[in-house]
């Protein structure tokens, strides 16, 4: 395979990916910057992003587990929507009334 024909992105990746696990296995900074052809500020950079980014997964998770099914719809009922909990089950304001008045 040619090198130079790797897009320059996945290769940052895959040199991101070697910098987490090379910190992991508690290589300091300085080394992984000298295997990986890189600067420290570099490194630095990615094991910062890298953090960055599971934190939002981390994030993204707990937003999903918070989120809330509508029993009738099946639709997720978003943050911020206003709707009507039974104790067991959640409804959307529109699909509660539905369910009380009729449609
Ligand atoms: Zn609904």
């Amino acid at each position: 395979m040619n090198q130079n024909e790797m897009e320059p992105a996945a290769l940052t990746w895959i040199k991101m990916e070697c910098a987490q696990m090379r910190s992991r296995q508690g290589v300091p900074v300085e080394t992984i910057a000298v295997e990986l052809d890189t600067s420290v500020e570099q490194v630095q950079q990615w094991l910062g992003t890298l953090q960055h980014t599971g934190e939002k997964l981390t994030e993204l998770y707990r937003r999903q587990l918070f989120n809330k099914r509508c029993a009738k719809c099946g639709n997720l009922i978003p943050e911020g929507t206003t709707y009507s909990d039974t104790g067991a089950d959640s409804y959307h304001s529109e699909c509660w009334r539905k369910i009380c008045y009729g449609s």
